[in-house]
């Protein structure tokens, strides 16, 4: 067993590192502030490769794997988790492209991603579909006009980056709308440009507000043949591709809670009360040992986890050890900004102090791409089935 990262990873850690202290934190306080979408930041992502770490060399990627791109999320997301945030995209929507598309999808939507000439965003969750995406209503009916082709009606909500994506992995029935079976939904690519593609709403939210979310409306949306991802009915490609993406989700967690604590940290070293910094303060001491603690490890996990799904290991049976990746990390989150509030106390309250900002950002954690609820369900799950047992 080695715990060192390769060489080629410890460098790229190193490098998003300096690419987050000199970029990233100067901006993160105004990205929130505004809540404008950070192009500059996405420029720099863009200049320095980070674009295409998960996306293979033959299509323009540098091949780093979803531990690469674990990295590099929880540099960033120790001083932003919109900018975070906007690494992630680069993985949610390409994931079922890589893992179920076919070579004509792969070499026509990902060199884009890569070189950040495009961007894409992913839809599965519906106004009333969230963690039962089974209720979702979006339809896919058989395109008269085109064989294979199909024409898709329905609205997304709540997507992250709507706005600014150039095309959209989404999720439909392709049968009986009512029907709660698996193979009644389908993956496709639909591009922006398309007639009957339209950006709805955007939501007003508590954080992360760099990165906008909101609604995508597909009206009578005509779908080709080959815009349709994997199988007709190959509503597990859904699944698999948020499985992969339980490390990636749990990076903004740990990079948060590393950035809450190290910030609380010098903090405390320096403020005095009763004759003594609080630092000296036994109490205390105890809260950063026992974040410490937590921190490290939601960092086994969610490594172990990143080098699992770098191996293809992301079907039913280790969804139990994915999954807790992403608990642990995002509940981490909520605790280590809460207790770097609490430490800062009223002056972590304030916006003179990025504490608030944290908290508010952490939240969003615990709720994306899976909540706390459905992922313990799923190490339930995976202990009453035997995929996790220590025997
Ligand atoms: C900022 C933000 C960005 C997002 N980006 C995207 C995106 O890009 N693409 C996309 O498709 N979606 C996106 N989402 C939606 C997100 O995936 C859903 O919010 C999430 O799946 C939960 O669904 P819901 O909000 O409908 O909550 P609900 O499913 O209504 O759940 C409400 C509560 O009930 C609990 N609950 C539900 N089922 C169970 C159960 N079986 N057992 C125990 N408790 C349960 C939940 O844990 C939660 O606490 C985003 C959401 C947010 C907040």
């Amino acid at each position: 067993m080695n715990f060192d990262l390769p060489p080629e990873l410890a460098e790229l850690q190193s490098t998003v590192r300096r690419i987050a202290q000199g970029k990233v934190k100067p901006r993160a306080r105004e990205i929130d502030s505004t809540g404008e979408y950070p192009a500059d930041i996405f420029g720099v992502f863009r200049d320095a490769g980070l674009l295409g770490l998960c996306i293979p060399e033959e299509f323009g990627g540098s091949g780093a794997g979803i531990l690469g791109l674990t990295l590099a999320i929880e540099e960033v997301a120790k001083y932003s988790n919109s900018a975070a945030l906007m690494l992630l995209l680069t993985r949610l929507p390409t994931g079922p492209v890589m893992i179920a598309g076919s070579v004509e999808q792969q070499e026509r939507y990902l060199p884009g991603i890569a070189e950040g000439r495009t961007r894409a965003a992913f839809g599965l969750s519906e106004a009333q579909a969230g963690s039962d995406v089974m209720g979702m209503r979006t339809r896919a009916v058989p395109d008269p006009g085109d064989e294979g082709g199909w024409i898709l009606n329905g609205t997304k909500c709540w997507m992250s980056g709507v706005r600014e994506a150039d095309w959209y992995t989404v999720f439909a029935k392709t049968s009986d709308p009512t029907s709660r079976a698996h193979d009644s939904i389908t993956g496709f690519i639909v591009e922006r440009a398309w007639d009957g593609v339209e950006v709805g709403r955007t939501d007003h939210k508590m954080g992360v507000r760099g990165v906008d979310t909101g609604e995508l409306l597909l009206s009578d949306v005509r779908v080709p043949a080959a815009n349709v991802i994997g199988e007709v009915g190959g509503f597990r490609l859904a699944m698999l591709g948020l499985n992969s993406m339980r490390p990636i989700v749990a990076a903004r967690g740990i990079g948060l809670a590393e950035g809450a604590l190290m910030y609380a940290t010098e903090y405390v070293k320096e403020r005095s009360a009763f004759g003594k910094t609080i630092a000296d303060m036994q109490g205390i001491q105890w809260e950063i040992a026992k974040c410490a603690v937590d921190i490290e490890a939601a960092r086994l996990l969610t490594y172990r986890s990143a080098w699992l799904a770098d191996q293809g290991k992301f079907t039913k049976e280790w969804v139990p050890y994915l999954s807790m990746a992403k608990y642990h990390a995002t509940e981490l989150a909520v605790r280590a900004s809460g207790l770097a509030v609490q430490l800062l106390g009223a002056a972590g309250y304030m916006e003179d102090h990025p504490t608030e900002l944290w908290y508010r950002d952490a939240k969003q954690l615990t709720i994306v791409e899976g909540t706390s609820q459905v992922q313990l369900g799923l190490i339930a799950k995976g202990v009453l089935d035997h995929d996790l047992w220590w025997d």
